[in-house]
Order: structure tokens, then C-alpha cells, then sequence
């Protein structure tokens, strides 16, 4: 049995944050070698490497021998054009969901053309929403409400159980969508775009860093349900620029003096007319 979609294991990265216990990583391990995957990213493991992750594993140690140990989820998504986030609960914010399944196809799906990441977080309180808002996707798995959160190892099995699921399904997945012609934004240009934006939107006036209406995390949001390829986001980028460079004339213009403080006159003045009333965030 195949799937007519051939995904890419050596593409797929499970990517655990700041795990407390090693039996953890070594039963995660196992998990994601059963389910023929492979790599494994660390985000600043609390204890690692120690023998105990070693026993945990079993047969999968070559998998915790080869894993990457790095000190930010930056590091361990670069590069990944996917990245999906588990919880163990609904988050205030909602974000872009999948379900297990559909969670399994897409990574086997689009792991065929790019690297995509499975991100997991602590065993005492999960992902912070600061990680959850890197990701493209949730996922959450459909336990029992009143006791909703499983064991993280036993989550990373049910997860890649769907991936592996996925990749030996000969019916054509529900989630195919047409090939795009130019790849997904990766992971570390998002976040080079977000910082130029709350850059430029605090340069144009319309928005101060900790504002409580949340508007970055909202453009966040809408940017994961847009995805934006490559050449879209480097447009995007250019129109920043753009609008900075308008932004520092004026100030030059009006000899207000330092180019990272640029003028809050008459450039506030129309964006906060134009815009008044209209965001959501
Ligand atoms: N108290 C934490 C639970 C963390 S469980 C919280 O409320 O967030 C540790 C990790 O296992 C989670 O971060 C997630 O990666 C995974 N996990 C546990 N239960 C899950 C579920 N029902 N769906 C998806 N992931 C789950």
C-alpha cells in the first residue's frame, strides 16, 4: 500500500520544548521510531543526554544519538514552511485548527516539498502562547474534557500514529489542496516580517508594543490563515519599507531629528483617521 502523495520522513521534525523528564524524550523516541520518523529536535531539555532517556527508548536510541539540541523553538522551526503546535486545551485566542487526522495528512502531505515541525511543549504547562503563535496550525487531540491533557510521550505517539497513518493511506487525503507554484513562507522570515511590521506600525503611530487589544497577535493569526508564499511575503516586506522610508522623509522634512523616532505628524494624524473605529484587535 502506498499513498498516492509521497511524503518525505527525513522532512518531518518532532520538536519537544523544554521537557522536564528524560524517560519523556526516550519514550518520545520510541514513539516517533515505531512510527517510522526519525528526527528529533530538543529545545532546551531540562536533563539531556542522561541514561535514563537511553532506557526509556529502547531500541530507538540511534534516534535520541541523532537529536538536535537546540535553546529556542526559533532554531528547531527554522526553515520548516509548516509548523503545527499541540495543546492540551483551547487557548483564548483561537487559532487555525486541525484535527489528529487531518494533522496527520497535511504534515505527510506537505513534508513532500518542505521541512514541517510537530511542536510539543512542557509536561506542566504545555506551550506558552508566545510558541503556540509561531505555529501555522493547533492541533488539539480529542480526549476526555475533564481530563484532557495525556502524557507527552503518549501524545507524540498518537500524533505520528496519524502521520504514519497517513503516508500508507492509498485514498487521496482530504486535505489536498493544488500544489502551489511557489513555497510557504518559512518559519524565520515570518518572524523577521512581524518584527518589521510592529516596527513600522509603532513608526506610523498606530500601535504601541504591549497594547492590550493584541493586535500583533491577531495579525499573527491572520497571516497563519492567509499562509503567504515567499515572493508574497518579500512584497509584503518591500510595502513596509516603503512606508518607513515615507515615514523618515517627513520626519527629515519637518527636522525632527532622530530617524529611529520618526514623526508622529501628519503621518498619525491620517493613519489614525483612516483607521479609527476599524480594527478588531
Ligand atoms: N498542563 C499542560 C499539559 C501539558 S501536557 C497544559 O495545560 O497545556 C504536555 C504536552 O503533551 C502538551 O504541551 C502537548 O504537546 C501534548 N498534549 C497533551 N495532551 C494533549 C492533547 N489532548 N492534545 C494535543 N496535545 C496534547
Amino acid at each position: 500500500m502506498s499513498n498516492p502523495v509521497q511524503g518525505v520522513t527525513s522532512n518531518i521534525r518532532v520538536v519537544l520544548v523544554n521537557t522536564s523528564h528524560p524517560g519523556n524524550i526516550g519514550g518520545a523516541a520510541r514513539a516517533i521510531k515505531n512510527m517510522g520518523l526519525d528526527r528529533l529536535y530538543l529545545v532546551a531539555p531540562k536533563e539531556f543526554p542522561t541514561p535514563r532517556a537511553l532506557w526509556r527508548a529502547a531500541g530507538a536510541a540511534d534516534v535520541l544519538e541523532r537529536a538536535i539540541v537546540v535553546p529556542t523553538l526559533d532554531e528547531a522551526i527554522a526553515g520548516c514552511g509548516l509548523i503545527v503546535g499541540t495543546s492540551a486545551r483551547e487557548r483564548s485566542i483561537p487559532w487555525p485548527m486541525l484535527n489528529p487526522r487531518e494533522c496527520g495528512e497535511r504534515i505527510w502531505q506537505e513534508s513532500a516539498d518542505h521541512d514541517v515541525a510537530l511542536v510539543f511543549g512542557r509536561e506542566d504547562r504545555g506551550l506558552t502562547n508566545s510558541e503556540l503563535q509561531k505555529c501555522t496550525y493547533h492541533v488539539h487531540i480529542p480526549s476526555n474534557p475533564d481530563y484532557s491533557s495525556l502524557n507527552l510521550a503518549a501524545a507524540v505517539q498518537v500524533l505520528t500514529y496519524e502521520v504514519r497513518m497517513a503516508s500508507l493511506s492509498e485514498v487521496p487525503s482530504a486535505v489536498l489542496e493544488d500544489k502551489w507554484d511557489v513555497p510557504p513562507a518559512r518559519a524565520e522570515d515570518l518572524e523577521l516580517y512581524f518584527e518589521h511590521l510592529e516596527q513600522t506600525l509603532v513608526d506610523i503611530g498606530f500601535h504601541k508594543r504591549d497594547n492590550p487589544r493584541q493586535t500583533m497577535t491577531r495579525l499573527r493569526r491572520l497571516l497563519s490563515r492567509i499562509r503567504p508564499d515567499t515572493v508574497e511575503l518579500s512584497i509584503l516586506r518591500g510595502v513596509l519599507t516603503g512606508v518607513q522610508n515615507v515615514v523618515w522623509r517627513l520626519q527629515r522634512v519637518q527636522g525632527s531629528g532622530d530617524p529611529s523616532r520618526p514623526a508622529q505628524e501628519p503621518v498619525e494624524a491620517a493613519v489614525k483617521e483612516k483607521t479609527e473605529g476599524k480594527t478588531s484587535a
